[in-house]
């Protein structure tokens, strides 16, 4: 019997499930310390594996990601766009990724994943694509799923068996100063200044080509130009000489600047700043690029509803199966796409930077409670505020103006950003611009912003499925609704699946809004006194009013293109006809109208 008991008790599989059993107990009794989650450590990225090393990346519109491509090239790097992401992407990120992500994790993850094997159905072994390649992309610490991002790219990439792929991170809160801390990805002034154009660009493109092909009169005509529009700026991007003092100094100041590191960083600084900005190359392929959109010939009589795209930030920017196509679908539809450019997402970083510094500011402050007589402590309280904002004041300015910048160099129709003052300060009321997340207030701020002042027909909001912040604000636009009458405002949850039901929801609050436009149109044509047919003859004398950069001044209370360009047309025809009649009277012969 004690032999027995003795073999028992030294059974190897009795002692492994004794000893399992012990350490379930012991976790639930809480006698274990708990284990903590450490980061994964990331292989590096260094500067010898540049030459070899292809940088990655995605999820924006192809008119940014050729631009930005055309930077990293630019700076020496390997660098390829994945493709826009699609349904069978956001069925890998399903089949990899965790249960209960929102639909930009499951699309984006499993882009990268798709298209890695895609690489090795090329032919590459596993380890030539873990060793030649790295993804970048931007992360952050939250508060919403994409505080998750990085480690469901971790997840993903190991579930699809490419553990160890190199994921790099540009966290939106660190700004220029990159998460990925290797030397192989450099943030040089020339690569900051790059991305810069890159990103206003892009931006600015986008926003025209939406403003132009709904009235271009030769179909296809807009994509065929952008097209060669991108590729000539891309090739500017890419070919820039980089500024060096050390080549451009007057020989005599040349062992100056060699021997001085101070002095040859900082004319370094502002030398290729200057040649980024106002560079002759860049101004002449700015002027090119503007020649070339030029030429496209609008018919802006056309009577369109303008759509505002808002909502969530990857949703309302992509131009494919994640959104449904659904930019693609509305111009089908006859609408007009207004689009979000990426620069009003920085301009509310730094916003809130500054709304943040000052109602943090009585905890942050350097003296807690200076008496009265301290003069230099609430000299130092006062000041420190003051520093922090005008240093975040001179961001925004700087930010504003390079944008505007780039609209003036490009024809000058492209929308400018929405001050951003005013946006937390209508979405307010509803909206708690401290609450963060997502798009925050900016949801609602955009859906009282574009209604109050008649900016469009319409607004459109494009919220991933499982998006956290954005059924927050989905669920404060039915208050806002109720109190501005008037508003089309439609929320769409893209799913990546539910296709045609969006569509069909989308055209039925479309139906509403083209009539509203129709009406804005007649009631604006029969304020001019004139017919249509007077209106379009003139447009025919006159071939400047044909072409998409020839300005149209802003009418306030009018939303439509059509509505806004025959008012004008119009007030030509007056000031025209006021003109011969007192040229006739003076017996001055007018010449026949030149073109542009
Ligand atoms: S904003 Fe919404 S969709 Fe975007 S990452 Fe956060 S939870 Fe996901």
């Amino acid at each position: 019997m004690a032999t027995n008991l003795v073999q028992i008790a030294n059974d190897p599989e009795i002692r492994r499930r004794l000893e399992a059993e012990r350490i379930r107990l012991r976790k639930i009794a809480g006698l274990d310390p708990p284990e903590h989650f450490h980061r994964p450590v990331e292989r590096a990225f260094t500067a010898d594996q540049r030459s070899r090393v292809t940088i990655l990346f995605g999820g924006f519109t192809w008119k940014h990601e050729d631009l930005i491509r055309a930077v990293f090239q630019g700076c020496g790097y390997h660098c390829e766009k994945l493709p826009v992401p699609d349904v069978p992407a956001f069925q890998i990120g399903k089949e990899f990724g965790n249960n209960g992500q929102c639909n930009p994790t499951y699309f984006t993850v499993g882009n990268l994943v798709q298209y890695l094997q895609f690489l090795e159905k090329e032919g590459l072994s596993r380890q030539e694509i873990l060793d030649n390649y790295v993804f970048f992309t931007a992360g952050s610490c939250g508060p919403c799923r994409f505080g998750m991002y990085e480690a469901e790219y971790r997840f993903a990439l190991k579930n699809a068996g490419f553990d160890g792929f190199r994921v790099l991170l540009f966290k939106d809160s660190d700004g220029l100063k990159a998460e990925s801390g290797e030397p192989g990805l450099k943030f040089t002034v020339d690569f900051g200044f790059g991305m810069l154009n890159a990103l206003q660009l892009g931006d600015v493109i986008n926003d025209l080509i939406y403003q132009i092909r709904p009235f271009e009169v030769a179909k296809g005509e807009t994509d065929r130009v952008f097209r060669e529009t991108v590729d000539g700026l891309c090739k500017d991007l890419k070919n820039r000489k980089s500024f060096e003092i050390e080549k451009q100094a007057p020989n005599w100041a040349k062992p100056k600047f060699k021997s001085n590191k101070i002095l040859r960083y900082t004319f370094n600084a502002f030398g290729k700043w200057h040649e980024h900005m106002w560079g002759q190359d860049y101004l002449d392929a700015l002027q090119t690029a503007r020649d070339k959109l030029n030429s496209i010939e609008v018919d802006r009589t056309r009577v369109k509803p303008v759509v505002k795209i808002t909502g969530e930030f990857w949703a309302q920017l992509t131009e494919g199966d994640g959104n449904f196509h659904m930019f693609e679908f509305l111009e089908r539809e006859g609408a007009q796409v207004l689009v979000e450019p990426i620069a009003t997402w920085a301009a509310y970083l730094m916003y809130q930077a500054k709304a943040n510094a000052i109602a943090k500011w009585p905890v942050n402050r350097p003296h807690a409670h200076p008496k009265w007589y301290q003069v230099n402590k609430h000299l130092a309280n006062s000041l420190g505020l003051r520093k922090k904002l005008w240093a975040i004041g001179a961001g925004e300015h700087m930010w504003n103006f390079f944008y505007n910048r780039t609209i003036n160099h490009l024809g000058g129709i492209a929308h400018r950003l929405v001050p951003q003052t005013e946006l937390a300060e209508l979405a307010h009321p509803f909206y708690n611009q401290f609450a963060r997340g997502g798009e925050g207030h900016l949801e609602v701020g955009k859906n009282v912003y574009y209604t109050v002042h008649k900016r469009c027909h319409m607004v459109l909001a494009l919220k991933p499925f499982g998006c956290m912040p954005s059924s927050q604000s989905d669920g404060v636009q039915s208050a806002v609704i109720n109190k501005f009458k008037d508003m089309i405002f439609l929320p769409i949850e893209t799913s990546g699946e539910g296709e045609v039901n969006a569509h069909s929801r989308v055209q039925m609050a479309l139906g509403e809004a083209k009539v509203k436009a129709k009406a804005e149109f007649e009631h604006c044509l029969k304020a001019t006194g004139k017919s249509l047919e007077q209106i379009r003859s003139f447009i025919e004398e006159h071939p400047e009013l044909k072409r998409p950069f020839y300005h149209v001044p802003h009418r306030e209370g009018v939303a439509g293109t059509a509505a806004q360009f025959i008012l004008h047309v119009s007030d030509r025809i007056n000031r025209d006809t006021r003109f011969r009649r007192r040229a006739r009277v003076a017996g001055v012969a007018i010449p026949a109208a030149s073109g542009d």
